[in-house]
């Protein structure tokens, strides 16, 4: 299995999970941009937004319901940036569809957008 972050779904790799369900996982990124920093990702290998079809419609909207929630139990009530990146002009390093979820106690420095 050549996919980074499908090993980490099989725990081929380390991640530091901070959640997980029988669709989704949660996990730090491992280079964070702001004090949170978490990456949620599919189970299901998904390449992209680009790859999207109609069936992972409550798919991705439970992401978004997830990324609220991690955020107010994560240090980060009062506000959140979510960024999902696709294909090369959007400068997609990963190629299993994630969103990247960033907050903290403070409204977000410039290294905090993408
Ligand atoms: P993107 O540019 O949207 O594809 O972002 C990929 C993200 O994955 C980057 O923010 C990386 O820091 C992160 N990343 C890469 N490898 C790992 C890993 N092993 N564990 C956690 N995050 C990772
Ligand atoms: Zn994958």
């Amino acid at each position: 299995m050549s996919c980074l972050f499908c090993r980490i779904v099989v725990g081929e790799i380390p991640a530091a999970k901070v959640y997980e369900d029988d669709e989704l996982l949660a996990f730090k990124d491992i280079h964070p941009k702001a004090p949170l920093h978490l990456l949620i990702i599919p189970k299901e290998h998904i390449e992209s937004m680009a790859a999207l079809e109609d069936r992972h419609a409550p798919l991705m909207g439970r992401m978004m319901v997830l990324a609220q929630r991690l955020a107010a139990e994560n240090g980060s009530p009062e506000g959140f940036r979510t960024v999902v990146n696709t294909g090369r002009v959007g400068r997609q390093e990963v190629y299993h569809l994630h969103m990247h979820l960033l907050g903290g106690p403070e409204p977000l420095g410039s290294s905090a957008s993408f």
